[in-house]
């Protein structure tokens, strides 16, 4: 990824077949990033299916790619504006978007909630809020999709919005933009409808514009998570990301749960060795000394630590159609580090698809449910405020390697 670039992470959400999949089509082909012979080819299926353009094709056709591509950087997809380069992440409802959405790889910094203007707001419309908000996006974009299947007209708008807007405050979330479109037919993407001249916002691509980069995580304390260990020419190269903060050349390190020092000797990037690197950036590292590390590891400084500990407390969203038990045992992911823990409680369960309080204590968690969960894990590991640095503020729970829950570290102060 060209770091001189600007670019911002949006996530695409909305209740199945309300228009994600034609909407990011829609993107693509409205701003020019899709090659002329994808474009030909889609058209051409379209053609011989008897119907007009299809954009969500556009969309399967990157997923495709995107499955036989092996690297994490081509993973994304990306889209541009003459302002800047947009990273769209994994769209919810994919297999590994609860995965994608947590980990430090693809972190958002602006949601778009997509509601169908014919069905109004369903099931995974407010749950997919939840996510929003579990994410802490303070940019939110709602847009009301298939305008052209209601007329076009501001009544039916006005309907849906009203109804958004309510179940958005009671997560305290209020959205910069709501915005009528018809993904299908290019109103208000990139161009203002014509059909629709009561509305008198911006188009959603000049919203996104409008939204700003986070820059905050390159000045925040340092937090490479070693990824995995190369021995190159007698050196072991470290590699990973860096998930938070700044690295660089000569620096005193922290390496964390071992507590040993280290100076950083040199940093690697393919054919490149920068004096220095910063958040978002996958670089390999060598250390002035011969110590053992392995995957897992948290580079940081002695000035600015995580947290480490053996015990986890964190608000779980559950995924999974089968239920997380009070002591079961449980592999605990954080960014690249790993353990086995077992829960201890689960308390103020909610909802996520109505936003209603279930049970102060519990002994389950059952799917789509929310609850606070503690966590006496085998190995300590090192984790921070997700206020604070949203990467290693998260946990994903896995079970025979599925990602079932995701949950945001609640640090408690002692
Ligand atoms: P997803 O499940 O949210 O990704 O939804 P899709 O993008 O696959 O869309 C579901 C269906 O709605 C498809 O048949 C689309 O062609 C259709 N659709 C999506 N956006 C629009 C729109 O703006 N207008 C109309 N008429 N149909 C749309």
């Amino acid at each position: 990824m060209n770091k001189t670039k600007h670019y911002l992470k949006i996530v695409i959400s909305g209740h199945v077949d309300h228009g994600k999949s034609t909407l990011i089509g829609r993107l693509f082909y409205d701003t020019d990033s899709i090659p002329e012979e994808k474009i030909k080819e889609i058209k051409e299926v379209c053609r011989q299916l008897g119907r007009e353009m299809e954009f969500s094709f556009v969309m399967d056709n990157l997923q495709e790619e995107r499955e036989q591509s092996i690297t994490i950087d081509t993973a994304q997809t990306f889209f541009k504006t003459p302002k800047r380069e947009y990273v769209i992440i994994d769209a919810p409802g994919h297999k590994e978007f609860i995965k994608n959405m947590i980990t430090g790889a693809s972190q958002a910094e602006a949601g778009v909630l997509i509601v169908s203007a014919k069905e109004g707001a369903e099931e995974q419309t407010k749950r997919h809020a939840y996510i929003l908000k579990m994410l802490d996006l303070k940019q939110i974009l709602v847009v009301i999709n298939k305008m052209d299947l209601v007329d076009y007209k501001r009544q039916k708008f006005n309907k849906v919005k009203k109804q958004i807007e309510a179940f958005l405050k009671k997560l305290n979330l209020k959205p910069t933009f709501i915005i009528p479109i018809s993904a299908a037919k290019g109103d208000n993407i990139a161009k203002k409808s014509k059909k629709m001249k009561w509305h008198k916002g911006k188009t959603l691509l000049s919203s996104l514009d409008s939204f700003k980069e986070s820059k905050k995580i390159t000045k925040a304390p340092l937090r490479f998570l070693v990824q995995d260990i190369y021995p190159i020419n007698q050196k072991r190269i470290l590699v990973g990301r860096v998930e938070s903060g700044t690295i660089k050349k000569g620096q005193k390190v922290l390496i964390l749960p071992s507590k040993e020092t280290a100076k950083i000797k040199s940093i690697e990037v393919f054919m490149k060795k920068p004096t220095s690197a910063s958040a978002g950036q996958s670089i390999g590292i060598t250390l002035e000394e011969d110590l053992f590390i392995e995957r897992g590891a948290v580079i940081c400084t002695q000035k600015d630590q995580p947290k480490v500990t053996d015990e986890i407390s964190a608000n779980v969203f559950w995924m999974s159609k089968k239920d997380l038990k009070r002591g079961e045992r449980i592999i605990i992911k954080n960014v690249t580090q790993e353990t086995e823990g077992e829960i201890k409680t689960i308390s103020n369960k909610i909802d996520s698809s109505t936003f209603k309080k279930i049970s102060a204590q519990a002994r389950i968690l059952k799917n789509n449910e929310v609850g606070e969960v503690k966590i006496k894990i085998d190995e300590p590991i090192a984790i921070d405020d997700p206020n604070q640095i949203k990467e290693t503020g998260r946990i994903i729970l896995e079970r025979d390697m599925i990602a079932c829950g995701a949950g945001l570290i609640n640090i408690e102060e002692k």
